[in-house]
């Protein structure tokens, strides 16, 4: 994504109906498409497609996907379904908010045809092929049209991003909570949802597998809370947008040892969960949550 490598993953399930789940940016499908290949899938061998969300580093690269894949069904949650049809709204807000740099951080997301997608409602279910199967569960809060997918052979659940951003390079763990959809109520929901589901491993899009499922998600749930009770703070105090960022960013800056760590990394990690996403999108939330 974006030249960097090793911040979104799209993860393929190989069996008997192969599966891959997030296809990252429209910029990274051609890089997904010569991973699959090189693993032995090609053209008319994808049976699925699913994303976790819609969001463009997360499914950005669909409809090229689709494209290069013609037999491949394309799965996503129902209140993501027709963005994935016809893009122009959703690429017209990410124009708001990412502006000249949406070209270079994502690409744009191609439509896909609407005989082609499945949507799924609170559960669903994906074939894998030889009795193994995908659960969807709906797991909302980062995004309205999020689904967290257990993995009936392995255990793996593929979280997206509703327990925040896991940095494999420091241990680190941020909560994801940007504009329009965040709501810590219902986040903190996922978050138990998931831990109800005993998974095996959280298998993040951002990024990589992680084994110690309970204690994540329990920190999933704390990092939550305490960006929120700091924006809150902030708000409490009439600070701006921009002040609030700068004062939840410097009083959460010593619990990531990747803002310590080289520029690179830091720069990674903010572009992932920023902070002025984060706080914009808590504020977003406490504005229209009656106390
Ligand atoms: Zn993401």
């Amino acid at each position: 994504m974006a030249g960097y490598s090793g911040i979104t993953a799209g993860y393929l399930i190989l069996g008997d109906r192969p599966c891959l789940v997030e296809t990252g940016t429209s910029t990274s499908a051609p890089v997904v498409r010569d991973a699959l290949s090189s693993l032995g899938v090609g053209p008319d061998d994808l049976a699925t497609v699913v994303v976790t969300h819609i969001h463009l580093d997360h499914a950005g690269g669909v409809g090229d996907i689709a494209n290069y894949y013609p037999s491949a069904e394309i799965v996503v949650h129902e209140k993501g379904a027709r963005h994935l049809a016809d893009p122009s709204r959703l690429m017209a807000s990410a124009k708001m908010v990412w502006g000249d740099k949406l070209d270079v951080l994502f690409g744009a997301l191609a439509p896909t045809d609407a005989a082609r997608i499945r949507a799924l409602g609170d559960t669903g279910t994906i074939d894998l092929g030889n009795g193994r199967a995908l659960a969807s569960h709906y797991s909302p809060g980062h995004a309205k049209h999020h689904v967290g997918l257990l993995d009936s052979l392995t255990g793996d659940l593929y979280v997206g991003d509703a327990a925040g951003v896991y940095l494999p390079e420091t241990g680190d763990l941020r909560p994801a909570t940007p504009p329009p959809d965040f709501d810590l109520d219902v986040a903190l929901g996922s978050i138990a949802l998931f831990t109800a589901l005993k998974p095996q491993r959280l298998l993040f899009s951002h990024y990589g597998p992680v084994k110690d499922v309970p204690s994540t998600l329990e920190r999933s749930a704390e990092e939550l809370r305490i960006w929120v009770d700091l924006t809150r703070r902030a708000r409490d105090e009439g600070l701006d947008l921009d002040h609030a960022v700068a004062m939840v960013r410097d009083r959460t800056r010593e619990r990531y040892a990747a803002l310590r760590a080289d520029e690179a990394t830091a720069e990674q990690f903010e572009l992932l969960s920023g902070a002025p996403s984060n706080v914009a999108g808590i504020m977003h939330w406490l504005d229209r949550t009656p106390r």
